[in-house]
């Protein structure tokens, strides 16, 4: 039974690469998460967290560069 969630520790928790941990969120819960840093490669910004978040920090940042690069060529900034 796990009876810590995730609004009552995950905010306030700052995890460390490599950390396995067992919470629960509103959508589920995450077992033997394995903590993971990934770095942007574009702007070079990290982030640690699981797996799934850690993709979405990834895609969230390659749509972002994507649509700045684009917003460039448009408006023939840079
Ligand atoms: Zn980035």
């Amino acid at each position: 039974m796990i009876n810590i969630t995730w609004d009552d520790w995950g905010p306030e928790h700052l995890f460390t690469e490599g950390e396995i941990v067992t919470y629960a969120t509103d959508i589920g819960v995450y077992f033997e998460a394995e903590m993971v840093k990934v770095t942007c490669p574009v702007c070079l910004e990290s982030f640690i967290g699981n797996k799934k978040e850690a993709g979405l920090f990834l895609l969230g940042h390659e749509k972002y560069h994507e649509h700045v690069e684009e917003r460039a060529e448009n408006y023939g900034g840079v």
